[in-house]
């Protein structure tokens, strides 16, 4: 399998890098407007580089590719779906796939026409604790109780850059917030009921009615919000779901699930528009709803 990267001198991109080679594929072209990507030797020393979209464009003219990996900043993304499409390639791009749901409606349109496939990397879906805690709550009956909080501490770079810009990364609950409220839908169901109780550039906050639970949800980048005593120590992240109270136990085996998603995508099981639609639809509420009070607050804001 014949890849291109876009986005490669980015954060994210080694994990992509590592997940083609570890499929057994071949990185033929990669391009970022930021040509500080030494980090291709590690990976693909022979791989043609470019920092501007048209060369890269002429290149597949003549070197097709059959996959175009996707790791550039969100509002790029359904340019760069659209790209990999016109060369003949199907595309699996980074979360989240769009910022809303207009967006995802024209890709579907345009799968439709080409014929082309886009995916996108929702690793926890593939994470084996998770997996096996979706089994057991297809099996379970009732409204569940939940509470989702997550705080990823993030430096003053964070706001100066795309991710801080809410047209481009689409605010904290897209960008932060897509692979929990992806997870919820999976596990509950769609949403039902939607407040927003906080929406800042440092926090997002609400409550979320889906088909089987009911959620008290918490994100942040501002890293005073870790709990003592994971604080104490230094810590800058805190991740927590409780299902009736039981803390679901997830911090573990995070570092190949890219691998995992590149695996079963090249496989034809991976996580396509419609997977991706009820998270997005939600964020994409998130991000207009009418910041409000309500009874269900996160305990983070009593
Ligand atoms: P980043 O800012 O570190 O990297 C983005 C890269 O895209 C930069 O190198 C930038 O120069 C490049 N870029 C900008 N404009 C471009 C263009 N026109 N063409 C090609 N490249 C361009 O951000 P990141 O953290 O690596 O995030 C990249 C993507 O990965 C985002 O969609 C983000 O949401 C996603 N991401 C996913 C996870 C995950 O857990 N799956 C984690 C972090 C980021």
């Amino acid at each position: 399998m014949k890849f291109a990267l876009i986005g490669a001198a980015g954060y994210i991109a080694p994990r992509h890098l590592k997940a083609i080679r570890e499929v057994g594929g071949d990185l033929l072209a990669a391009l970022d407007p930021f040509d500080a990507v030494g980090v291709l030797d590690s990976y693909f020393p022979q791989a043609a580089f470019f920092t501007q979209t048209e060369e890269l464009e002429a290149h597949l003219e003549d070197h097709p590719v059959d996959w175009v990996s996707i790791a550039s900043p969100n509002h790029l993304h359904e340019a760069h779906v659209r790209l990999a499409f016109r060369h003949g390639a199907d595309a699996l791009c980074e979360k989240p796939l769009v910022t809303e749901v207009a967006a995802l409606e024209r890709l579907k349109a345009l799968e439709e026409r080409t014929g082309r496939r886009v995916y996108t990397v929702l690793q926890l879906r593939v994470h084996p604790a998770l997996l096996a805690l979706k089994e057991r709550l297809d099996r379970e009956r009732g409204i569940k109780e939940v509470v989702l909080t997550y705080v990823t501490g993030r430096g003053p770079w964070y706001l100066k850059s795309w991710k801080g810009d809410v047209r481009k990364s689409g605010g904290l609950a897209t960008n932060i917030g897509i692979h929990f409220f992806d997870l919820l839908a999976w596990f509950f169901g769609p949403a039902e009921h939607l407040e927003v109780h906080a929406r800042t550039d440092t926090v997002a906050a609400g409550y979320l009615a889906l088909a089987r639970a009911r959620v008290r949800w918490f994100l942040s980048i501002d890293p005073s919000f870790v709990p003592e005593p994971q604080r104490s120590q230094g810590k800058r992240t805190y991740r927590s779901i409780a299902i009736e109270g039981e803390e679901v136990e997830f911090s573990e085996g995070f570092t190949d699930l890219h691998t995992e998603v590149y695996r079963r995508t090249l496989a034809g099981k991976g996580f396509g528009l419609e997977d991706t639609w009820e998270a997005i639809r939600l964020t994409e509420a998130i991000r207009h709803k009418e910041v409000g009070g309500g009874a269900f607050r996160h305990p983070f804001l009593e």
